[in-house]
């Protein structure tokens, strides 16, 4: 078993301590900076240290309301606005975006843990978001149609749906919500926002930059809060809003669903997922360990396209599980502002508990570790990066969303018994195939129940595709040129000519 470098350095930096001192902390209601009406606060956590580092707004039900009420009072003058001017206000803030990328990136390594890289590479493509949004503004567009039979004629016009709902998770701080509000902007539509409670600051951040671009009072507001539930689901049943999209769970997804259904709310829902990834023996070996880290180091493994199964073909499982475990063994684990870490910590303790049982279920169950598997002792949510071989389909983590930087390689046979594991599960999300064999590459990715497949390559995510789940993975699609569709109604208006 090969051992863990790890980076021991804990001082905490004058540059931290000014992103903290500039960070956003208020609620965004109507165009202005809030406290909560009660006065209530809650704590954002260093995962990397279990330490808080700031308090924000706790919003109340009260807070929720008027976060609506704004939402719906600007609705109409926004939708009357031109897509140019929409267009140019997201275009101005894709550049703050970048301009400002040092202080963002250190502000999500604080809140979330990611390594400082990954923290840009997460703010460079939420700004994508921003940019493909900008874009897809002014090409909004409608139909003109003679009707088959007749005379008539049909146009269809696309309108703003209306004031809409939008709940991030706390795994992509940044991005899970530009993925939303720049589309919302784009088509129209006002907001409000949830971000999860454990990681605001991105998401406040990213307000204040829309603010600063242009954006009119109202048109975004934002609601931080530790009683999601409480605050959101009179939102959801009051009648005002139009829609709800969310990221997240599966559970919580499903529970909104049902809530959505009372007032028939147009809804899109990005939820859990549980990637197989596979390599057959006919793959680049090389490109496979590679693309393995890939899938499943980025953001710790704390991503809902983070590669959950690996199935290896029998005859070079070892040869792989031999050169994923020296390479994974190879990245340094601490805190993500440190120079040299790959690796950050997980979001919290449940997290680490979390991926430790997992652990524990699969080796107690016959896997067996090729490296870490240890939970460390000491500050901070951390877990080594874990390879464990021959993990049996029984074990926990074949169902579950491990969410942490575990590897289970399992071997397989042939592409028949490979595609009856992979589609063994209710997620269908992402899957990704390693194959030089383009008939094999082929039938594979149209045979398996993903939403999206990786060819050869470990990481698929790209503002500009259509982003999105099958199965109990969601409804809807997020970028891409279909990302704005969800922020639009279609209104046909039959015309008659004679
Ligand atoms: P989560 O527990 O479902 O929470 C997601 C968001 O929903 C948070 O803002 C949370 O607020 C809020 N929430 C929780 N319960 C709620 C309720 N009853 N009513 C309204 N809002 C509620 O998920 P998570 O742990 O933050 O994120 C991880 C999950 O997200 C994983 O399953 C992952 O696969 C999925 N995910 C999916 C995608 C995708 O595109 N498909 C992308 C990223 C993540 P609090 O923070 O206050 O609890």
């Amino acid at each position: 078993m090969v051992s863990h470098q790890t980076v021991t350095e804990t001082t905490t930096s004058a540059a931290e301590r000014a992103v903290l001192d500039q960070a956003r902390t208020g609620l965004y209601i109507g165009g202005s900076w809030v406290d909560a009406r009660d006065g209530a606060t809650f704590d954002v956590v260093d995962p990397s240290r279990g330490q808080p580092l700031c308090a924000v707004a706790d919003a109340s039900v009260a807070d929720g309301r008027a976060a609506l009420d704004a939402a719906v009072a600007a609705q109409p003058s926004f939708a009357a606005t031109t897509p140019r001017e929409r267009s140019d206000v997201l275009m101005r803030a894709f550049e703050l975006l970048h301009e400002r990328i040092d202080d963002l990136a250190l502000l999500m390594t604080l809140e979330m843990g990611k390594p400082l890289a990954e923290s840009r590479g997460e703010i460079s493509y939420a700004a994508e978001f921003v940019r493909h949004f900008a874009g897809e503004a002014v090409r909004i567009d409608g139909g003109y149609q003679q009707a088959p039979g007749g005379s008539g004629r049909f146009l269809v016009a696309k309108q703003p749906v209306g004031p809409c709902l939008l709940i991030t998770p706390w795994n992509f701080p940044m991005a899970m919500a530009t993925r939303k509000i720049a589309p919302a902007i784009a088509a129209g539509c006002t907001s409000v926002v949830k971000p999860a409670a454990q990681t605001p600051l991105s998401t406040l951040a990213f307000v204040g930059i829309l603010a600063e671009a242009g954006l009119a009072d109202g048109v975004v507001n934002v609601v931080t809060t530790t009683a999601a539930g409480g605050v959101m689901e009179p939102l959801i049943r009051s009648g005002l809003a139009r829609k709800l999209s969310f990221t997240g769970s599966t559970k919580v997804g499903k529970v909104l669903l049902e809530q959505c259904a009372e007032n028939v709310l147009r809804t899109s829902m990005e939820l859990g997922g549980n990637a197989p990834f596979i390599v057959f023996e006919d793959a680049d070996l090389d490109e496979a360990v590679d693309g393995a880290i890939a899938a499943k180091m980025r953001n710790m493994g704390e991503a809902c396209t983070a590669a959950n199964r690996i199935y290896v073909q029998s005859g070079i499982i070892g040869e792989f599980g031999q050169r994923l475990a020296q390479k994974m063994s190879a990245m340094t684990v601490g805190r993500g502002v440190d120079d040299g870490v790959r690796v950050g910590p997980l979001i919290d303790e449940a997290a680490q508990r979390k991926v430790g049982e997992l652990v524990d279920d699969a080796v107690g169950q016959g896997a067996r570790v090729l490296t870490g598997g240890q939970t460390p002792s000491g500050e901070g949510y951390f877990y080594p990066p874990t390879v464990l071989t021959d993990v049996p389909q029984s074990a926990r983590m074949t169902d579950e969303e491990i969410f942490g930087p575990v590897a289970p390689l399992t071997p397989f046979g042939d592409e028949s018994e490979v595609i009856a594991a992979a589609n063994d599960t209710e997620y269908g999300l992402v899957s990704f195939v390693y194959t030089n064999d383009l008939r094999r590459a082929l039938r594979v990715a149209e045979t398996i129940e993903t939403g999206m497949v990786g060819l050869n390559q470990g990481v698929v995510s790209n503002a500009a595709a259509p982003f999105g789940g099958i199965k109990q993975s969601g409804l809807g699609r997020e970028g891409g040129s279909v990302g704005i569709e969800e922020f639009l109604e279609t209104k046909y208006i039959a015309i008659a000519l004679s």
